[in-house]
């Protein structure tokens, strides 16, 4: 019979790397709270036009990675290929704007794209996000980033380079895609097919391309920056500043852009060089177009995404999902007595095992040894009618004895 597998570009999590996802969750909670984020989860599809309009027509995302379906009412629905569109949509339809001045929110959860798989490209894959609404100073810019930074050092990896650059708002875009388009107009018959599009509908997108010859042809593209307002200017300034003060060092990046429609001014990504071509770990900027877009609201607003995926690559957890004892009993009488020590440890919060085939001393140790646990609880005939029960301690391998009450107390 063929065995049915799981889906191309979708990963089960389970084993070392559950154990990651669940340490991620855990320090997500506490780490962004300590911020003051509020958990958000929206669904996981949503009206196709929602991401149409806030992503945007021109993007690889919109354009051909998206999973659209039509479903039995004939509603156009798309799996959520991101989490700020779907963020903001929430924000809008609930008119948070009205009780309070600044929004902050945190998620987690699957998005899915039609992507090309690959160690750390999945299709249906996992953010942890964050979103905040109502403000435009350019500190909180630098607190978001410092907080992006900040909580993959929590999650223990090491050699992260935090990379920023703005590109601008809508008019000096419009002013740099000329420039950008000279520039790139002769090298047409050179660039990569997707690069070739981009030029008639997305030319900055040109300058985040993945292949080689697309990134050393386009070197000498003209810098942005110089298409900035004085004032875009000054934000981006103050946004370095900030960072200094928030002890977060940075590279500056003229030719970051993003890959969504909706950022504008500070972009950022967070990158390391232990993934290959998939190095970004954490991306975001401002997008103070997205709720004029969405709901004709002008609310600034700042967010990042990170790929779990990724970050699971990198964390290098001493994994310690072993028990702390193993009770092995022998004999009817022993296994009563067994489940029920085994059942107060657990309700006193101490990891146990127990195994419930009947099995000799000889089998018992093996499976004790097997899962590495710290202790065996041994429990026969002898020791209950002594009530003195043998712990062995499998670190030195010393062994001694204790009532079932003291027991409980040695290994809370
Ligand atoms: P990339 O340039 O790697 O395609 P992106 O610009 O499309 O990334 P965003 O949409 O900003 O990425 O998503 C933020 C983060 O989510 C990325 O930095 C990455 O860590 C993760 N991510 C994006 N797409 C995938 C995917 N297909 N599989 C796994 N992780 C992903
Ligand atoms: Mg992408």
């Amino acid at each position: 019979m063929k065995l049915i597998q799981a889906v191309r570009g979708t990963k089960d999590i389970f084993g070392d790397n559950a154990v990651k996802y669940l340490k991620i969750s855990e320090i997500i909670t506490s780490f962004y709270t300590n911020y003051g984020y509020k958990m958000i989860k929206t669904p996981i599809f949503e009206e196709t036009d929602l991401f149409k309009r806030g992503i945007g027509e021109g993007t690889d995302v919109v354009e051909k990675e998206m999973y659209t379906f039509i479903d039995r009412g004939e509603r156009s629905l798309t799996l959520r290929p991101e989490g700020t569109a779907p963020v903001v949509r929430c924000y809008l339809e609930n008119k948070m704007y009205i009780t309070e001045e600044l929004s902050k929110f945190y998620y987690i959860g699957s998005m899915f794209r039609y992507e090309r798989p690959q160690a750390g490209r999945q299709r249906e894959f996992n953010q942890i996000g964050v979103e905040v609404l109502g403000e435009s100073s350019p500190i909180m810019d630098a607190e978001v980033i410092s907080m992006g930074y900040k909580f993959l050092e929590k999650l223990g990896i090491k050699d992260l380079e935090l990379k920023i650059n703005s590109i601008g708002g809508t008019e000096s875009r419009k002013v740099y895609r000329e420039s950008l388009l000279e520039f790139l107009r002769p090298l047409k018959d050179e660039l990569c097919e997707d690069c070739r599009n981009r030029i008639e509908n997305n030319p900055l997108r040109a300058l985040d391309c993945k292949v080689e010859k697309c990134r050393d042809l386009t070197i000498k593209a003209p810098i942005l920056y110089e298409s900035l307002n004085l004032e875009e200017k000054n934000h981006y300034e103050e946004v370095k500043k900030y960072l200094n003060i928030f002890e977060i060092k940075y590279t500056e990046d003229p030719r970051l852009v993003r890959g969504l429609d909706y950022y504008s001014s500070t972009v950022f990504e967070i990158v390391t060089n232990k993934l290959g071509s998939q190095g970004t770990v954490l991306a975001g900027g401002r997008y103070d177009n997205l709720l004029k877009q969405l709901g004709d609201k002008e609310i600034p607003a700042f967010g990042y995404a990170a790929g779990i995926e990724r970050i699971m690559l990198l964390m290098d957890l001493e994994i310690k999902v072993n028990p702390k004892v193993y009770i092995a009993w022998l004999g009817e009488k022993s296994c009563d007595i067994a489940v029920k020590l085994g059942n107060e440890l657990r309700n006193l919060g101490v990891k146990v095992a127990i195994d419930y085939k009947d099995k000799g001393m000889k089998g018992h140790m093996k499976k004790a040894d097997k899962l590495n646990v710290d202790y065996c609880i041994i429990i026969g005939e002898n020791e209950i009618e002594k009530n003195q029960y043998i712990l062995k301690n499998f670190q030195n391998r010393e062994q001694e004895n204790f009532t079932l009450e003291e027991l409980k107390e040695r290994l809370i």
